[in-house]
């Protein structure tokens, strides 16, 4: 069992620090969040006033924070965690961040003998709480066998996607590809219930059909469809808006600098935008419902 450091507890990081506490890790946590931080306590972790604090002694650092900016000001400059910590302390990245973010990071690392892995996760709050995420890495071969032990106490699904970065390029296809499937699945719901349907039939329907997908399957986004999914708690918890938002400007922006074409990603961007910009930020991403039947707040 290794001594893990893990920094950012929030809906995703609390679970799965949880799960490595569970397995039998010796984990310290540390968030800003007094809050997040006494949770953590609970479920058996310790605990350090600073990231660094919490990484002193560690054989492994785990960081799940919101963007780039974060995990930046966590690892980079004289301040920042690889000024700090010993060689060959293993470096494990779960944020969804740009690619050349990671691999930015990936290079300060080496520069300084520190393994490091982008290792962004798939999933949900479900997932996370459940320790069934699908980690999706990027970093060098031996730096990917020495993180799967640990990653298997917090997920099913392992994958090596490739080199520095390529763990975030597969995420933010995946989450482009997931808000497409949202708002399709919201559109076609709101559609039926228009028609008089009702949406507890008529998704189980689409979901023995051909329009049968993750968002419709195990994450509906009609209130009351489905038990313990944000759509059932007033879209509260969950994968917020603003970040579904700030993933898909960092599949905007890869696209635009590959010059692949996404139009329906491109479409998604901007429906969610609008939404975040109805106040509607701080909800779960399911609530895109809510842009089709504003009738039913
Ligand atoms: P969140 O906002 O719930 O949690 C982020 C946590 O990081 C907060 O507790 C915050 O206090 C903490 N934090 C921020 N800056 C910090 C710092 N400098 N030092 C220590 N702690 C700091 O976000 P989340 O939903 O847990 O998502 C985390 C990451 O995982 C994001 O990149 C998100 O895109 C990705 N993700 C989220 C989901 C989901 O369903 N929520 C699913 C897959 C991936």
């Amino acid at each position: 069992m290794a001594k893990i450091a893990f920094i950012g507890l929030g809906n995703m990081g609390g679970p799965m620090a949880a799960n490595l506490v569970k397995a039998g890790h010796d984990v310290t946590v540390f968030d800003l969040s007094d809050a997040a931080v006494k949770a953590l306590e609970a479920d058996g972790a310790s605990s350090a006033g600073t990231a660094r604090a919490a990484a002193g002694g560690a054989e492994c650092v785990i960081t799940m924070l919101p963007a780039g900016q974060h995990v930046e000001s966590v690892y980079l400059g004289e301040g920042g965690l690889l000024a700090h910590l010993p060689e060959g302390t293993l470096v494990i990245d779960s944020s969804t961040i740009a690619p050349e973010t990671a691999r930015g990071v990936a290079e300060a690392a080496r520069a300084r003998n520190i393994p490091f892995l982008d290792a962004p996760v798939s999933g949900g709050v479900g997932g996370a709480k459940a320790g069934i995420l699908t980690f999706i890495c990027g970093g060098g071969e031996d730096t990917f066998n020495k993180a799967k032990p640990i990653l298997e106490g917090m997920g099913k699904n392992i994958f090596h996607a490739g080199d520095h970065g390529s763990g975030q390029v597969a995420k933010i296809c995946n989450n482009m590809m997931l808000a497409i499937l949202m708002a399709g699945t919201s559109e076609a719901l709101a559609l039926g219930v228009k028609n008089g349907l009702d949406p507890a039939v008529l998704s189980e329907i689409m979901k023995q059909s051909s329009g049968g997908n993750w968002a419709l399957n195990v994450y509906n986004p009609w209130p009351g469809v489905m038990d313990g999914v944000p759509a059932s708690r007033d879209y509260q918890g969950g994968f917020l808006v603003n970040l579904m938002n700030k993933d898909l400007g960092l599949a905007f922006d890869n696209a635009v600098k590959n010059h692949a074409p996404i139009p329906m990603g491109a479409l998604a961007r901007n429906l969610f935008e609008l939404h975040a910009g109805q106040g509607n930020g701080e909800l779960d991403f399911s609530s895109i419902q809510r842009f089709y039947c504003p009738e039913d707040k």
